[in-house]
């Protein structure tokens, strides 16, 4: 399972602890999950933070650069339900009020084993 990584307006929190979800302690990339550098390598997005006005439009083009079928996993607070930034006025929403989501990963942020652990599901492994 590759996976394009979308930062959508995170504070960063989120990005810190997906690392660590693929460091050695975690190594998600045992159980069959990678981050690749350009959405046409990948069978889907990993989105975090909520989606600014400014993110929207390219979350969505890198959504159709991705090849079908394809998974979008959201992963923290924010990407889930608008988290602490929810209602700001530079937000459009949560990533399912833009794209369809398949993957939840709530938390502020997720630990690294939650995420390597929904990113397992998807892998089945
Ligand atoms: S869920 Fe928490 S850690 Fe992740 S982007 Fe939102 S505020 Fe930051």
């Amino acid at each position: 399972m590759q996976l394009r990584h979308v930062d959508a307006g995170s504070c960063n929190g989120c990005e810190i602890e997906i690392a660590q979800a693929f460091a050695p302690v975690s190594d998600a990339g045992r159980f069959g999950a990678r981050l690749v550098a350009s959405p046409r390598h990948a069978d889907g997005l990993l989105v975090t933070g909520v989606v600014t006005k400014n993110m929207a439009v390219p979350l969505q083009m890198t959504f159709e650069a991705t090849p079908r079928p394809r998974v979008v996993v959201a992963c923290g607070d924010c990407a889930v339900s608008g988290g602490v930034f929810a209602g700001a006025y530079g937000v459009v929403g949560s990533v399912r009020d833009v794209l369809p989501v398949d993957v939840e990963i709530p938390g502020c942020p997720p630990e690294p084993s939650e995420i390597t652990e929904a990113l397992r599901r998807l892998t089945g492994r």
